[in-house]
């Protein structure tokens, strides 16, 4: 395999955002660090993100010696509540991530307000959808970067992957300098792994295997014996201690990789349209019974990565549902998912966001993957209506 799949996968990736230049890289983490160097976020600077977020938001930040600020979520559409963020922007802000959470785009005009009015950064973190839109624009075209993961459980997977827009002139001269001298390539191991998962997960029966495979992946991963996203190294699990970059972590997507991301990308609209039937779906059978499903405003176009609902006793729900095998997710455990405990080291002190902790305790989500079937996901709506509905 040539490296010549990269650029066009990059390539592809720029005709959704013509006016962004694409990197292809390993994990979608890595993207976000690229994205960070090349607006030279310096060790003291802060970073503004939502207090419900993927703990791999936070580490990049933490590599660079910058700090992480968490602002509380809004509880109906589980984004940033942007009535919060001028009270947490100082003098060191660089940038705000603004995280498109399951896939619902984040009020975009006002928070490019607020920016207008204060000078940071917008960084999109676009890891929960694809084609999403804001008033007809596409989410990721808006800030001065957006990043992307292509990992397993994502809206499509290269296994796991990451790609960095950005859109400013310098900031693109920066990465690609920082991309000559630096970026590593990924251990060829590493790589055959992958492709094996890429071909089993093309293989295995979905959805009903597909939590029991989650945890097969998990428990083959924990032995080392799979390219999982991420390794121990690469987290900071023991109070107190640093959150240093492991050596091999910045490193570029392989060839592989973007071979199946040019043929996922082919096959996106169908995907996306596939996504919102299920939605709906979902969307019908849990109004009927007066369940509360996410409002918003008739400018936005959600393509969704997984359907949130929010229930009483989210515990009880998710062992029912294994027992079931009905296929429901625990997204997110935590605000800074999935740690469990050391959230000091992140910066991030319990009590910080009231609300995305509460969520955290009630949201589960439902599937909207190409492998529900309408009739499961009939099936899988009519067993959450069963619970208490959280409100
Ligand atoms: C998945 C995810 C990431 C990072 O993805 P990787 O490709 O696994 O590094 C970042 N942020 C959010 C919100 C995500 O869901």
């Amino acid at each position: 395999m040539k490296t010549g799949y990269v650029q066009r996968y990059q390539r592809d990736f720029e005709s959704f955002y013509p006016n962004g230049r694409a990197f292809a890289f390993y994990k979608g983490r890595v993207a976000l660090y690229a994205i960070l160097r090349a607006l030279d976020i310096q060790p003291g600077d802060e970073v503004i993100m939502p207090g419900f977020t993927c703990l791999v938001d936070a580490t990049p930040v933490k590599y660079l010696g910058a700090k992480p600020v968490y602002v509380d979520i809004d509880e109906d559409i589980y984004n940033m509540d942007l009535g919060k963020l001028e009270e947490k922007i100082t003098d060191r802000t660089k940038v705000v991530i603004a995280q498109h959470t399951y896939g619902y785009p984040l009020e975009m005009d006002l928070l490019l307000e607020i920016a207008g009015k204060h000078n940071f950064k917008i960084v999109e973190d676009c890891c929960h959808t694809f084609g999403s839109k804001y008033k007809n624009r596409l989410a990721g075209a808006f800030g001065d970067a957006a990043y992307f993961s292509s990992q397993w459980n994502k809206l499509y997977t290269t296994g796991i992957g990451g790609v960095a827009v950005l859109y400013n002139e310098s900031d693109i001269r920066k990465l690609e300098q920082i991309c000559n001298v630096e970026l590593g390539k990924a251990g060829f191991k590493d790589v055959s792994l992958l492709f094996l998962e890429l071909l089993a997960h093309k293989m295995i029966l979905y959805p009903q295997s597909s939590a029991l495979l989650q945890k097969l992946f998990r428990w083959l991963s924990g032995k080392g014996l799979i390219v999982g996203s991420s390794s121990k190294k690469e987290l900071a699990s023991e109070a107190g201690c640093n959150v240093n970059m492991p050596e091999e972590f910045f490193t570029a997507m392989s060839a592989l990789q973007a071979r199946t991301g040019i043929s996922r990308l082919k096959m996106i609209d169908k995907n996306i349209c596939h996504r919102k039937k299920i939605v709906k779906i979902y969307d019908d059978i849990l109004a009927e019974r007066g369940w509360r499903v996410t409002k918003y405003s008739d400018y936005i176009e959600p393509v969704l990565v997984r359907y949130p609902v929010l229930v009483d006793n989210k515990k009880k729900t998710l062992e029912l549902a294994e027992s079931r095998f009905v296929e429901l997710g625990d997204w997110f455990v935590s605000p800074l998912h999935d740690e469990v405990k050391n959230f000091e080291i992140y910066d991030y002190i319990p009590g910080m966001c009231p609300i995305a902790e509460k969520i955290c305790k009630h949201v589960v989500n439902l599937p909207v993957h190409q492998r529900v079937s309408e009739k499961q996901a009939i099936r899988t709506a009519k067993f959450i209506c069963q619970f208490e509905q959280f409100r």
